[in-house]
């Protein structure tokens, strides 16, 4: 099964939209290995997603956790696979020749050109330089590792350059967001900029399916694509509903990061495994909002999964408007770009995304 892990609350940064709590102790190695048991302990694949707070504050752990994790998997025959999510802070040599030799996917949080204006350390002094130095490093080591953009009111203006800096690094996967939560405010001129950049930036991924060997997936945007294609948005899914849980630092266990320390998610912890019951009645109760069942844009919309509606409204199931504005934003300039592209030029179009949208001719 698939476990995310809290190996720690802290982090050495202070990013001015982060919603964490980072109050939070730091995982015990006796709670380590018995989340890599509960991990193998079900299922046919073992997944660990290292997450934090900063995971990398805790490496050591990291290491024994990868090690122990192959040694289950010689064991038991089933395959271990390794996510983590950083700020990239703390990134060097020897760890990315760990996660490369046993495959792990890093997605490394980095906003390109906009990082100093809400990622910051608590001094407030910037992390732009160490974090583009690192991720050059990753990049070069793992191709394929992720760019993950949190974009925030204040540097919206920034986000399309911030776009094409981080895919000049090299860069092939960007996902990105918008920021949410209590701790951030969008006005209706802030919303403005951000379409005019979201524009910019379906620009410029349509030039590069048109021109580069290579083109840029940026994931707000080719989720709708596809979606647009096939039916279905694929990061519609919401994560509990697809298997993976997350154990907390102490090893309770919820359903999934946001649900961190709310009773009515707590499934069992990793010594004793989880209340399978419980984990059905839950999964029976992931339904869609109210206000989502008669729209439209219900199939195209990322918003079933209810996280970023418990960051704004404190409810999963009740939608706030500005996630209902960027949905459609996004799926707004999602449909032009891809009909545009389709018609003009179609032949790219079908190599990047598989298939034309139907009902569209040359
Ligand atoms: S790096 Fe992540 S956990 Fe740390 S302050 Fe920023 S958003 Fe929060
Ligand atoms: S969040 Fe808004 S756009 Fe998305 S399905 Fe719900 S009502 Fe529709």
């Amino acid at each position: 099964m698939k476990l995310t892990l809290h190996l720690t609350g802290r982090c050495d940064l202070d990013c001015d939209y982060c919603p964490a709590d980072k109050s939070g102790g730091r995982m015990a190695e006796k709670t380590l290995y018995a989340a890599c048991d509960f991990a193998f302990s079900i299922g046919k694949t073992a997944g660990l997603c290292f997450f934090g707070g900063e995971p990398l504050l805790e490496k050591e752990l990291i290491y024994k956790a990868v090690e122990r994790c192959e040694e289950l998997s010689r064991r038991t025959g089933k395959p271990a696979e390794f996510r983590m999510t950083t700020n990239g802070t703390h990134l060097d040599t020897g760890f990315l020749s760990m996660a490369k030799s046993c495959g792990m996917v890093i997605g490394l949080s980095f906003d390109g050109l906009m990082q100093d204006v809400s990622r910051k350390r608590p001094d407030g002094s910037g992390t732009f330089d160490t974090v583009s130095s690192n991720a050059k490093l990753l990049i070069s080591e793992m191709p394929e590792s992720v760019a993950m953009m949190t974009v925030s009111p204040k540097a919206a203006g920034r986000y399309a350059e911030s776009v094409r800096y981080i895919a000049s690094l090299g860069f092939r996967n960007i996902s990105a967001t918008i920021a949410y939560g209590s701790r951030v405010r969008w006005t209706e001129k802030d919303i403005s900029v951000l379409r005019a950049e979201l524009e910019k930036i379906a620009e410029f991924c349509s030039a590069g399916i048109v021109h580069s060997p290579r083109p840029v997936m940026f994931a707000p945007l080719d989720c709708r694509i596809m979606g647009l294609i096939y039916g279905k948005n694929a990061s519609s899914q919401c994560s509990f509903l697809s298997g993976q849980l997350t154990s907390d630092v102490n090893g309770d266990i919820y359903r999934c990061t946001q649900f961190i320390g709310d009773e009515r998610h707590y499934l069992g912890n990793v010594f004793d495994g989880i209340d399978i019951k419980r984990q059905y009645d839950l999964m029976k109760q992931v339904r869609i909002p109210e206000q989502c069942i008669s729209c439209d844009m219900r199939e195209r919309c990322s918003n079933i999964c209810g996280c970023n509606n418990r960051l704004e409204t404190g409810d999963e199931n009740k939608v706030s408007p500005l996630i209902c504005t960027y949905e459609r934003m996004l799926t707004e300039i999602a449909d032009l770009t891809a009909r545009k592209l389709c018609r003009d030029h179609r032949e790219e179009f079908v190599r990047r995304y598989g298939a034309p949208i139907p009902g569209i001719t040359e």
